[in-house]
């Protein structure tokens, strides 16, 4: 199927955009890597007027750090996040979940931005943007937002984003020398969207973590935050935790994987992280900045 027809604009500044946004209304929404709005257009499931095209305004790409704060442009492509160096020492988080997301050629042109405005709860970077405490910040007719990510996924494809505002940056306080990280993620093959992932942060403390975020994807309408189990993992209790998850998360029934075995893969993976975590770190799991 081809997509409906459309008109094209190609703004040079942030302003531009808005005001385009603004003139046009409901009928208007960004594009940025288009690897989901040009299939969503292709199979005639979404239908706007005018395409505003994202990639020709500079202040929108980039990764940058001051005073604690890692900026990554709404525009910067996935690819560019997890082969950052500054990301690689700052968030490796981030990097070790890139290689997850869908196949060379989508991650070199699908963006970090898109990925959050659009909230597709089985992807990895709103889990891990709810893991690291990162801030989303948005422009819209209103001026600038900053929302944390825990508030800013709603549901399936919802956020808290309203029509005309465009999501222009994601900052992420950089994690101390005490924090530890886990990344996992179970798919049918490789680079499929998650069938469970687990997203995790925590500082250590003594022989055990304080402040765990667990944050799952693929088993809920969201980035789904485990807290219960969370506070498990912070006594030590793996199998408390895993427990836990029956109450924390949602999975659905689809025709191909049943609700029961995406919750028994989202135990497994935890089992995996919090071993990792507790021993200090390994594969997909370690220490920031080290
Ligand atoms: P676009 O497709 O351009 O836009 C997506 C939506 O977000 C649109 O509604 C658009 O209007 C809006 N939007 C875009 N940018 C902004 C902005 N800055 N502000 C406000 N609204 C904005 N993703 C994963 O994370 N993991 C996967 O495993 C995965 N597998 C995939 C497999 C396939 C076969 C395909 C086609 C895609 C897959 N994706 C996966 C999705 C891919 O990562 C997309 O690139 C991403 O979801 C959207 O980013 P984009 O830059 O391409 O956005």
């Amino acid at each position: 199927m081809k997509a409906p027809d459309f008109a094209y604009v190609r703004p040079a500044s942030l302003d531009e955009a808005l005001a385009l946004l603004a003139e046009h209304g409901e009928d208007a929404v960004p594009l940025a890597g288009g690897q989901s709005l040009v299939t969503a257009l292709n199979l005639r499931l979404s239908a706007p007027a005018v395409l505003v095209d994202l990639n020709a305004i500079p202040e929108l790409v980039g990764i940058s750090e001051t005073n604690g704060i890692v900026r990554i442009g709404a525009v910067t492509r996935h690819r560019d996040v997890g082969t950052s160096e500054i990301i690689g020492a700052r968030l490796p988080l981030l990097a070790a979940a890139l290689p997850h997301i869908a196949h060379p050629a989508i991650r070199n042109r699908g963006t970090i931005g898109g990925s959050v405005a659009l909230a597709d709860p089985a992807t990895e970077w709103p889990a891990c943007c709810v893991a690291l405490d990162a801030t989303i910040v948005a422009r819209g007719p209103e001026g600038e937002r900053r929302i944390a990510a825990d508030a800013f996924f709603l549901a399936l494809y919802t956020t808290t984003l309203v029509p005309g505002e465009i999501v222009t940056a994601i900052e992420f306080p950089v994690p101390g020398t005490d924090a530890v990280w886990g990344f996992e993620e179970l798919a049918r093959r490789h680079g499929d969207y998650a069938l469970a992932g687990l997203a995790a942060t925590a500082r250590r403390s003594g022989a055990g973590l304080a402040d765990v975020r667990l944050v799952f994807f693929g088993v809920g309408d969201r980035p789904m935050r485990a807290t219960a189990a969370g506070a498990a993992l912070e006594r030590g209790d793996i199998k408390g935790a895993q427990a836990a998850l029956a109450d924390e998360l949602d999975p659905q029934d689809d025709p191909a994987t049943r609700a029961a075995t995406r919750l028994h893969f989202a135990r497994v993976i935890l089992g995996r992280v919090a071993g990792r975590m507790l021993a200090g770190g390994s594969r997909g799991g370690g220490h920031h900045g080290g």
